[in-house]
């Protein structure tokens, strides 16, 4: 049997590998790789296997999120047809995001068409989007759902079961048994793991006794989360403090999964009494149909978001939520002086309609922008948490007089000593742990942390493109 590591090696985008075993060969994840000069070139590089993407026999996708199913469109225009199996809850989300991914990819390459002919160059070398919205759909078609806990035969000689992840809806690790060249090796692919006892979702769901092959996710390998107790208390002072001052309190959020977490928090904390009664905007398309979806899955929720759900629409008074459809409506919201609670995307204030809430408010000190998710480097969500005084939005100068809140503790993603409690549920060393999708420094880290608590005996780095016998 041959791994290989064709992403999320020394880096946390662009998941996949391929894995091979006599006549077999298939992808567990089919990511893209996102930020950084070098992206387009990795993500243009990654499916050149040396063979026809038509040998591939299947594809086992963990979760929706594009670093991990974002190249599946590419594989199906480079002429792969197979199935691609996933949860139910991802193929809803997928629904949406492969489209909308394709849409961003159309609109920079129109981008940069633009820009060529206003500096009166021709449209050579003009590079084409990486897939097309219609490709996107066409991938689509290729989803076969499979649910959690069913055995899954995708070829004679494997068999595949996906475990809860809970690190976003439908989220799965999967437990994999290859066999044919000897014994049945058992491979367990972690995913993304969830952070566990934190809202929404189901607390990811222990890994087998014992694997062949791990290949762990380190996103957070190298740190701690705040716990959950100091987030909130973080968000109610953020609620206290623009309510007594009258602004209105901004929060760019990702649309799935955050959005998601951050209602059910707010709706907790208002039953209770931590908050006062709250009218929240959610004003993102994205998220709109993120929380849609969710609600169509409460076998997937945690009992007491269920329950939370359920105290929410007997309460419509407390906690009244209005999803923000058209951008009329958007646009009428920044006529709120005073009051309002505004959900919108994209999470690090890139793109969509943050944008607009934030030219705003921003410039108001009565105001507060509450910043609960990672900010990368060279983003707006960034500078505004470096304490920028001055940003630039649609290329206009807006002061920051806004108060900005940084809230710690959501994350979803498992921290260390999260991750070591999962591993913990191995009874024995698997033969080989891979450690994956983490900064180098942070798998690194993380390598030597299951070296202190575990002592196993094979734990490993892969570099970008290497592969493995195993
Ligand atoms: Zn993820």
């Amino acid at each position: 049997m041959h791994l290989g590591f064709l992403g999320a090696a020394g880096e946390v985008t662009g998941s996949c590998t391929l894995v091979e075993s006599g006549d077999t060969r298939f992808l567990v994840d089919c990511g893209m790789f996102q930020g950084g000069p070098e992206a387009r070139a990795k993500n243009l590089r990654t499916l050149n296997f040396g063979f026809d993407v038509r040998q591939i026999d299947f594809v086992l996708l963990t979760h929706a999120h594009i670093d991990h199913s974002g190249l599946l469109p590419r594989l199906a225009m480079l002429g792969y047809k197979g199935p691609i199996y996933a949860t139910p809850a991802t193929i809803d989300l997928l629904d949406v995001l492969l489209p909308d991914s394709a849409h961003i990819q159309e609109k920079e390459a129109e981008w940069q068409l633009r820009h060529r002919h206003r500096r009166g160059k021709d449209e050579r070398g003009i590079p084409a989007p990486l897939y097309t919205v219609a490709q996107a759909l066409a991938a689509l078609q290729l989803l076969r759902p499979v649910s959690f806990g069913v055995s899954l035969a995708p070829a004679s000689n494997v068999k595949v079961q996906f475990h809860d992840a809970g690190h976003i809806l439908g989220s799965a690790w999967l437990e994999i048994t290859v066999s044919g060249e000897g014994r049945p090796r058992k491979l367990v692919f972690s995913g993304d793991l969830g952070m566990p006892e934190r809202p929404v979702l189901q607390n990811p769901e222990k890994p087998p006794a014992e694997a062949d092959v791990l290949v762990v996710e380190s996103t957070y390998g190298d740190r701690l989360h705040r716990s959950l107790a100091e987030t909130e208390d973080e968000i109610v002072d953020a609620f206290e403090r623009t309510r007594a001052a009258g602004g209105n309190l901004i929060i760019p959020s990702f649309a799935v999964g955050r959005t998601q977490e951050i209602i059910y928090l707010l709706a907790d904390l208002v039953r209770r009494k931590r908050l006062f009664p709250l009218k929240v905007y959610v004003d993102s398309p994205m998220a709109n149909a993120a929380t849609r979806i969710t609600l169509a899955h409460p076998e997937l929720l945690d009992a007491e978001t269920r329950e939370l759900i359920a105290w929410q629409q007997k309460h419509p008074d407390q906690m009244k939520l209005e999803f923000v459809a058209d951008v009329e409506a958007s646009n009428a919201l920044n006529e709120i002086r005073s009051g309002a609670v505004i959900i919108s995307a994209s999470g690090m204030c890139e793109a969509g309609r943050i944008k607009y809430h934030l030219r705003e408010n921003l410039p108001r000190s009565e105001c507060s922008v509450l910043i609960a998710g990672f900010q990368a480097a060279g983003t707006l969500g960034r500078r505004l948490v470096d304490g920028a005084r001055l940003v630039h939005i649609f290329s206009q100068p807006v002061p920051v007089r806004a108060r900005i809140y940084t809230v710690g503790g959501l994350s979803a993603h498992a921290d260390q000593a999260a991750l070591l409690d999962w591993l913990g549920g191995f009874h024995s060393a698997p033969r080989t742990c891979f450690v994956v999708h983490g900064e180098a420094g942070a798998s690194a880290t993380f390598a030597q942390a299951i070296n202190e608590r575990f002592g196993w005996p094979d734990v490993r780095l892969p570099a970008h493109g290497e592969s493995f016998a195993r």
